[in-house]
């Protein structure tokens, strides 16, 4: 099959980026050189991972779930099923929280999925360490083993809980900071999402009715492990600027609204007034 045969059967499968994910598909499976297949469009490659892993994407399975690992913030994370795939956007709240730390600083991560937000995070302040939590065994088993693979497991440790109940975090000493990507999709709007979407955890996108719960849960039970000066940092819905600001307030924070490149909200940073 050639770099063409394969742009040509993504394409078929009405998948936006059908050049870019052919190069990535024949540098994983082929060991083929990005050039290289630039330049020699119609050059055979074939094997029998390949073939499968263009049956899978043309059943619209996600791209990183296939390939099993994906770049983040300049890191490589392993992927599945079990996790929502690192996006570039939330490199954003990684930067904010990079330069907002104080030094020598502890962290949570709360529903920290893949893990990527706290060991991004942690590869580049080496001053600091950090909790992550999740609810899912199976999702904090792929946190620590992204944490071995990008050597920050010394500074990172785990615990399994639930973030909706208030028991979540007993027992933890006062944090410097909260930082969180929660799921934050209004239940509503889950069916009209992309066949992509659908295929990543649904417990990772469902925000609950208003899309608010987990910000509310985080802001009710766990505001009170913050220490005085701390800060919590939300990753936020393009929509949600003003439902944070309202939530800030009813908790007694002040809300610092951060954006993307393009000019969308993207964060939210709380501080308690
Ligand atoms: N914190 C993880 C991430 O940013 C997972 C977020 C989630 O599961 N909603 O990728």
């Amino acid at each position: 099959m050639t770099y063409k045969d394969i742009v040509c059967r993504l394409k078929n499968a009405s998948i936006e980026d059908a050049e870019s994910e052919a190069v990535l598909l024949l540098e994983h499976y082929c060991m083929a050189n990005r050039a290289h297949v630039f330049s020699f469009p119609d050059e055979d490659y074939s094997g029998p991972a390949l073939a499968e892993a263009i049956k899978r994407r043309v059943r619209r399975e996600p791209l990183q779930y296939i390939l099993g690992e994906w770049g983040f913030f300049g890191e490589s994370y392993f992927v599945d099923e079990n996790c929502l795939i690192p996006r570039a956007d939330t490199e954003i709240l990684v930067e904010k929280a990079i330069v907002s730390l104080p030094h020598g600083a502890r962290f949570a991560d709360l529903c920290t999925g893949s893990g990527c937000i706290a060991i991004s995070t942690l590869r580049h302040r080496e001053d600091c360490s950090a909790l992550a939590l999740d609810l899912f065994p199976k999702t904090l088993e792929l946190a620590r083993k992204n944490a071995r693979h990008n050597g920050v497991e010394a500074r990172l440790s785990f615990r399994l809980a639930d973030i909706l109940r208030s028991d979540a975090l007993d027992g933890e000493e006062p944090f410097d900071a909260i930082l969180s990507n929660p799921p934050y999709i209004r239940t509503s709007v889950l069916p009209s999402l992309a066949k992509e979407l659908k295929a990543e955890p649904r417990a990772a996108l469902d925000g609950g009715e208003d899309g608010l719960v987990f910000y509310r849960a985080i802001l009710e039970h766990h505001g009170k492990l913050l220490k005085e000066n701390g800060f919590i940092l939300f990753e936020i819905g393009f929509d949600q600027q003003s439902d944070l600001e309202a939530l800030a307030a009813q908790y007694g924070y002040t809300a610092e609204i951060g954006y993307d490149l393009s000019g969308n909200v993207r964060t939210a940073l709380l501080r308690k007034i």
